[in-house]
């Protein structure tokens, strides 16, 4: 590198932490406190790999299924949502559950049983054997079909033309998505629409954010991990966007120097929806090393939204706080 006068940063906003996420973290640190070590937690609670280790070592403990957890133990859902057979297998098993699911992923297993009881064949644009689609899948089995991208389309099969609707994942690339759909089009000209949009908020503010510096970026860095679908989908946005380079780290240590060239004067930096912000200000301190200390925001929306805990947990909190001003 020769100078480091030009550089910059380029901070998207919004990024990191959404709504579900921030609920379903907090709620395993909530149970935690409440009911003590262990709480087990079916599947990653949220996908990233520092929030999963944070929480092992507070005492939660992660699992794949719930045959797994002890009779009698607490199990909590993660953000994913699961099938409704996961809920009697809890069930059966005398489990107590904390479901935190996303509401906004709950709202996509609504509208699937909703359309299954009209008799719709349902075609779920989302990725094969990702959590969310495994469980949404789940709630009408007889009635969805998989479409996974775009190229999925000349596969799809249905019972009557005349009576199909498309559902999708909530952490799809928007565009991606849209192409899905009008290729469904073409084929089912009466394809419903869902009645609003399945994609998040989140989803689509970080896309959004990443599209506006895309352009500029001779470099972008995706802070999320591997089996995060949102974080993956921004590193495509980012490039699709024009970027020249674009890569996904778990940490700042994951960083290649390699990607620094000299032509590199722009720095995107962005985070998925799982990632804590200390982990941004990582890659940030990273990059300062480095000569990129002019940061910018680019800002694509402002966030509000927040959700409540899971009823389970409200439920206890209550109680407890009840019976501590009790006396
Ligand atoms: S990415 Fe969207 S659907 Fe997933 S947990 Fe966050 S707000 Fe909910």
């Amino acid at each position: 590198m020769t100078s480091t006068t030009a550089r910059r940063v380029l901070l998207a906003a919004p990024r990191g932490y959404c709504a579900g996420v921030d609920r379903a973290v907090i709620a395993v640190e909530k149970a935690l406190e409440q009911y003590g070590a262990p709480i087990y937690v079916r599947h990653e609670i949220v996908h990233n790999k520092y929030v999963v280790q944070t929480l092992e070592k507070k005492g939660a403990i992660f699992v794949d299924e719930t045959d797994e957890v002890p009779e009698g133990s607490i199990v909590m859902f993660s953000a994913h949502g699961v099938a409704p057979t996961v809920h009697e297998e809890a069930e059966r098993r005398k489990l107590a559950t904390i479901d935190a699911t996303c509401p906004l992923v709950t709202k996509v297993h609504k509208e699937a049983v909703r359309f299954a009881k009209e008799d719709y064949d349902i075609l779920l644009i989302g990725h094969e054997g990702h959590e969310e689609v495994i469980g949404t899948s789940g709630e009408a089995p007889d009635h969805i079909t998989l479409v996974d991208g775009p190229e999925d389309v000349d596969n799809v099969t249905v019972r009557d033309e005349s009576k199909v609707v498309w559902l999708s994942q909530t952490t799809l690339s928007v565009d991606e998505t849209m192409e899905t759909v009008d290729r469904l089009k073409q084929r089912f000209p009466a394809l419903v629409s869902p009645p609003s949009d399945d994609i998040c908020y989140a989803t689509q503010n970080r896309q959004n954010a990443v599209k506006l510096m895309g352009a500029e970026a001779d470099l972008v860095i995706v802070v999320g991990s591997q089996n995060s679908s949102n974080s993956k989908r921004l590193v495509e946005v980012a490039l699709g966007a024009g970027a020249k380079a674009a890569y996904l780290v778990d940490f700042a240590s994951e960083i290649d120097e390699a990607w620094l060239t000299d032509e590199v004067r722009t720095v995107g930096v962005t985070s998925g929806a799982s990632v804590p912000e200390v982990l941004v200000e990582e890659v940030l301190e990273w990059l300062a090393g480095r000569g990129f200390t002019d940061v910018e925001l680019v800002k694509a929306a402002e966030e509000s939204i927040t959700f409540s805990l899971p009823k389970e947990l409200r439920r206890d909190l209550r109680a407890e706080a009840a019976r501590k001003a009790a006396g």
